[in-house]
């Protein structure tokens, strides 16, 4: 029986691709690629000479059969998207569901993803976070997501196009005010950002320099602090200024 290996790969920086992802691409017998043509120059860069074939989201489920086939018949196949990790809001679900249905093997290479890479170094809290992926092109639907943002506790992470990033930010300001936001901006690329502030703020920003709303968006929110949690912390602080100087 052949392995589905599930390949990530890098999100802007060609050499974040890991040693073993390298390694698998180059010795599996096949390809199955979101975008053949985008994932050809990554193949050609690393050396990997498999054969490509498509699977997106339009034709996933027709290809689960060919697929299915060829593991049965002792051929490993790698699975990549167009960046990142698959699955994460990338084709492969119904691939990888059915796989696992049927018994046959799926082993995860991982590697670079966006949702990640951008959590590690916003300096929100990580301890529990609640991914959302990218929230509906609907103003309404939007919105209704947010509102059920406002007695979330974890930070809240979602993917966002560089058409869409300012009617979010409008949204944001609508429905949960003053609540501190990060933004990761074109990760691992040249213009790599991390800006930090309300979504009044960073639409400021964006007024100001135009280039802040280009490239590809990680949307990270502040998790909500009650009212009486921010007051226990401002209480514990003003006691231990009473603390030092009373010592
Ligand atoms: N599977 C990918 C992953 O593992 O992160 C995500 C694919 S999703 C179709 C693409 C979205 O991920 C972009 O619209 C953006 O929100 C986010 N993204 C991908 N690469 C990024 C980067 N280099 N910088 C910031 N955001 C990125």
């Amino acid at each position: 029986m052949g392995i589905l290996y599930v390949v990530a790969t890098p999100i802007g920086n060609l050499d974040d691709i890991s040693v073993r992802a390298r390694q698998i691409l180059c010795q599996v017998d096949l390809i199955a690629a979101e975008d053949t043509r985008h994932s050809a120059r990554l193949m050609q860069h690393i050396g990997a000479k498999a054969p490509l074939i498509s699977v997106h989201d339009h034709n996933e489920s027709a290809r689960i059969e060919m697929l299915c086939e060829r593991l049965q018949n002792g051929q490993d196949v790698a699975l990549i998207s167009d960046a990142g990790t698959p699955l994460i809001c990338d084709p492969g679900y119904h691939v990888v569901n059915a796989l696992r249905s049927r018994g046959l093997g799926v082993v995860p290479v991982p590697g670079p993803c966006a949702l990640i890479t951008a959590l590690s170094a916003a300096g929100l809290p990580t301890d529990r976070f609640r991914f959302e992926g990218f929230p509906s092109a609907k103003r309404a639907a939007r919105q209704g997501l947010l509102k059920t943002l406002r007695a979330e506790t974890a930070t809240v992470v979602m993917y966002e196009s560089p058409h869409r990033i300012r009617y979010l930010l409008e949204d944001i300001v609508d429905t949960l005010g003053e609540r501190s936001l990060v933004l990761a901006r074109e990760l691992t690329k040249t213009f790599e950002t991390f800006l930090s502030g309300t979504a009044a703020e960073l639409l400021a920003l964006m007024d100001e320099d135009a280039d802040q709303t280009r490239g590809e968006f990680v949307v990270m929110i502040g998790g909500h602090v009650a009212a009486d949690d921010a007051r226990e912390e401002e209480g514990a602080f003003g006691s231990t200024e009473l603390l030092e100087a009373l010592l």
